[in-house]
């Protein structure tokens, strides 16, 4: 069943103060919700804090963990220590994580297959730079995004994963998709895994819009049949804007 979803990713921001009083705003008020998931991506230092939130009905992912159950890998943090201190789900494959620190496909996959391993929701992006989508290739590059990271898995366990397709060109530019662009992409991820897979699968699988997406036009974006909700990174600093966008289905 495809579920409706907000995701905050609320990146390297905030102090401990502030992301308290933060989960705090959204939590009072959608104590309710039982139409939509809610879910955070606040920085790892914050979550077992945060998920130590008894009655809360949002969900608490970690935006990075390391590919591997234990060892020598100073600074990086385990997909079973992520379970441990009370995290969901993960955030793999930000475009942000891709260009910045140089995550391969292949080093995706990896975490794709951990954190199916240990039972841990994922949340994979992918999406297309502004060059590829000026030069009309960004069905051929999202399409190779999914086929190298994620279309090795078995429809049962792509079931478990939700999609995120985020332009690179609308990340954090105030440069929304235009609902015909959201919801071409979108169809055509659906279709991509309704070939490789079956119709039920495709059917069964959240995809969110990210990329610029707010309280004025989330509204237009989430009516899309195929848009299944938002990841949203400036927005969801804000409580009001991004309750906002939980109430805009
Ligand atoms: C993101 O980083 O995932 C994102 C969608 O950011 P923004 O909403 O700020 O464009």
């Amino acid at each position: 069943m495809r579920k409706k979803i907000v995701a905050g990713n609320w990146k390297m921001n905030l102090t401990s103060e502030e992301a308290i009083l933060l989960f705090d705003q959204v939590s009072e008020k959608i104590s309710n919700q039982k139409s939509v998931d809610v879910m955070v991506f606040p920085p790892s230092i914050f979550i077992s804090e945060l998920a130590k939130k008894s009655n809360s009905s949002i969900q608490i992912g970690i935006q990075n963990f390391y590919p591997k159950d234990k060892g020598a890998y100073t600074g990086e943090i385990s997909i079973s220590q992520v379970k441990n201190i009370g995290a969901t789900h993960v955030l793999i494959g930000h475009s942000e994580r891709r260009a910045y620190f140089n995550e391969t496909e292949l080093f995706l996959k990896e975490k794709v297959d951990i954190a199916l391993e240990y039972q841990v929701g994922i949340v994979f992006c992918c999406g297309e730079p502004l060059e590829i989508r000026e030069a009309n290739q960004e069905m051929t590059y999202v399409k190779k995004q999914l086929e190298d990271s994620l279309f090795h898995l078995s429809s049962d366990d792509l079931e478990k994963c939700i999609i995120a397709y985020e332009p690179v060109w609308a990340i954090g530019t105030g440069m929304t998709a235009s609902i015909a662009q959201a919801e071409e992409m979108h169809k055509s991820i659906r279709s991509w895994i309704a070939e490789k897979y079956d119709k039920n699968t495709a059917n069964s699988i959240s995809i969110l819009y990210g990329g610029s997406c707010n309280a004025a036009n989330a509204n237009e974006l989430f009516a899309c049949p195929n848009v299944d909700g938002g990841l949203i990174g400036g927005a969801a600093l804000d409580a009001e804007a991004f309750l906002n966008i939980i109430h805009s289905f």
